[in-house]
């Protein structure tokens, strides 16, 4: 059975991703930070569906920890045929007030979690000859910038670079990396969120669902989606 990794799949995006890919026939590593309940409710609500799941618990931003858990994951379950980097956070403010700890921490999670993620997982999944399948969660603050995210804007912009050129590193490997940009998704995320003044700037004039997102997300998983990679696909309502 193929494994694929869908972080922060405890809430939100990546829970939504993560029962979608075990519907479509994938073995899911459900991954928290903090969370563990959520996490375990969603691997629970996986195995009800007759679908498999396991549980692994490590901050994106702790480069050890991250790597010791997925080389201990790995050298027990065998490689990963897929990984969705979904984890992220928003630290928002205007620039002249944003501190050091909300600009450190944004780039961490957001950008380095890339490397700390996909770094240990990347060579079992080439050793494995299987192709595989690598999505990154950005949004449309890296495409087109975002007042009051500098910071959560810098580190999506990074993470679609980072992307893109990963996709030329592993295509002759038959493992395909795109980026999934979601604009304005109704989700723990949004709490803080003025939405009034943005739903109107949404030409669909509604935040999307974290289902919407999901079913992007897992087209690019698929058998079918294997001539698409390097590609940004945005889920915006039309917003850019
Ligand atoms: P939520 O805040 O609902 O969930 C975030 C998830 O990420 C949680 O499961 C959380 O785990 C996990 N997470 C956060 N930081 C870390 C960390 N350091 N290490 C491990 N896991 C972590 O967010 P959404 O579902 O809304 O967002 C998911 C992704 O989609 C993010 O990358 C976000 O930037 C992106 N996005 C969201 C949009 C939106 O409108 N909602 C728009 C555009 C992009 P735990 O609960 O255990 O802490």
């Amino acid at each position: 059975m193929k494994r694929v990794l869908v972080t922060g799949s405890g809430r939100g995006i990546g829970k939504a991703i993560a029962l979608q890919l075990a519907k479509d026939g994938f073995a899911i590593a459900v991954h928290c930070r903090s969370d563990r309940s959520s996490a375990e409710a969603v691997v629970a609500e996986i195995q009800a569906l007759g679908c498999h799941a396991s549980l692994l618990q490590f901050d994106v931003a702790d480069r050890a920890a991250a790597r010791a858990a997925l080389e201990q994951d790995i050298a027990s379950h065998g490689a990963y045929y897929g990984a969705v980097c979904n984890a992220g956070i928003t630290r928002d403010g205007a620039f002249p007030a944003l501190t050091e700890d909300d600009w450190d921490s944004v780039i961490h999670t957001n950008l380095d979690g890339f490397y700390n993620v996909l770094q240990p997982l990347v060579m079992p999944m080439i050793q494995l000859r299987s192709g595989g399948r690598i999505v990154t969660i950005a949004s449309v603050s890296g495409i087109a910038g975002n007042r009051g995210q500098v910071n959560y804007s810098a580190s999506k912009a990074g993470l679609i670079g980072a992307t893109k050129a990963l996709a030329l590193e592993l295509a002759k490997r038959k493992i395909t990396v795109n980026c999934v940009a979601p604009g304005l998704i109704d989700t723990d995320m949004l709490q803080d969120v003025a939405q009034e003044e943005l739903l109107k700037m949404i030409p669909l004039r509604r935040a999307g669902s974290a289902a919407e997102v999901a079913a992007t997300v897992a087209f690019l998983c698929s058998e079918p989606a294997a001539y698409i990679t390097r590609q940004v696909i945005s889920v915006n309502g039309g917003l850019v």
